[in-house]
């Protein structure tokens, strides 16, 4: 199965490239969209519903960002992918797309581009999102100044330094008796159904986060906690890490205004579930299938 964002193995990571102008795959984004050249849609429809039709594959531009008729916002280098060096670049919104060429948002082109080239998208767009972000200081409003030898912005004047910032979140499947928890909040596709999850707050561990999560979410208490997986998800710039447990006690009761609905699910008749590009999918997946092989045993 493909795992979504996860580094390829062979990339080396840079921050300056290794002599300027050099030739190179090319991350160019206008907004949160990737430049790609794409192929025919595809006959097999998606199982995310807000993805209408996916084409059948893309590839990413190679060449120099200096070639683009724009002058981008930024350029940033982003290291080697085996021998090929990697750009990133944020082009002005309402850039035209060169000719055979589309934006695309990258959700979509997940498993229609190639994984390494997408992991790599997912990263390269939040380098593009923090240098947009921290192009003055936050505390003295100066502006920052690039650092050569690591990904960073330092403010001339007071020395603060800027670094891409990664939010940890905690995701939970709840199990209890051939049934596992699922909630909905109000900006899923309808009839939509997934894990719980929240952001770590400064001074949690994250087994405290998933507890206090799971309680202000549907008001239930759990336990066992055990970790599953974790996976890079940049929109815009979370780490999610998953984790499964077992209810210890309390009645579902969801928070208004964050959860839209929850219930007790039969590991037989499950929801429509969130697309396979999220951890979240392959937590459910994982967790039932070994559920469901453990009500087969005799
Ligand atoms: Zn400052």
């Amino acid at each position: 199965m493909r795992i979504a964002f996860h580094s390829p193995e062979n990339y080396v990571p840079a921050v300056q490239a290794p002599e300027a102008h050099v030739d190179g795959l090319l991350f160019v984004f206008r907004g949160d969209q990737l430049l790609v050249e794409l192929g025919p849609p595809s006959a097999t429809p998606s199982d995310d519903p807000r993805v209408q039709s996916r084409p059948s594959w893309a590839r990413l531009p190679a060449g120099r960002v200096s070639a683009f008729e724009t002058q981008p916002l930024r350029d940033l280098y982003l290291g080697r992918l085996g021998e090929v060096h990697c750009h990133a670049a944020e082009l002005p919104a309402h850039t035209p797309a060169p000719p055979g060429m589309a934006w695309q948002g990258l959700r979509t082109l997940f498993s229609v581009l190639d994984d390494a080239h997408f992991a790599l998208a997912g990263r390269a767009i939040q380098f593009i999102d923090w240098d947009r972000n921290h192009q003055f200081c936050g505390r003295c409003g100066t502006p920052t100044v690039a650092q050569a030898n690591e990904r960073s912005r330092v403010c001339p004047a007071c020395r603060l330094s800027a670094y891409p910032r990664i939010s940890p979140a905690v995701m939970a499947l709840v199990r209890r008796e051939g049934q596992v928890l699922l909630g909905r909040s109000p900006h899923f596709p309808p009839g939509m159904f997934s894990a719980l999850a929240g952001f770590v707050e400064p001074g949690e561990t994250l087994e405290q986060c998933l507890a206090r999560e799971v309680q202000e979410e549907v008001g239930v208490s759990v336990g066992n906690i055990q970790y599953f997986e974790s996976q890079p998800w940049p929109f815009p710039n979370s780490l999610m890490i998953a984790f499964v447990c077992d209810w210890t006690g309390g009645e579902i009761r969801p928070q208004e205004g964050e959860i839209e609905d929850a219930q007790w699910f039969d590991i037989f008749q499950l929801p429509q579930l969130p697309s396979k590009i999220s951890i979240a999918r392959r937590l459910i997946d994982a967790v039932v299938a070994q559920m469901r092989g453990a009500a087969h045993r005799p």
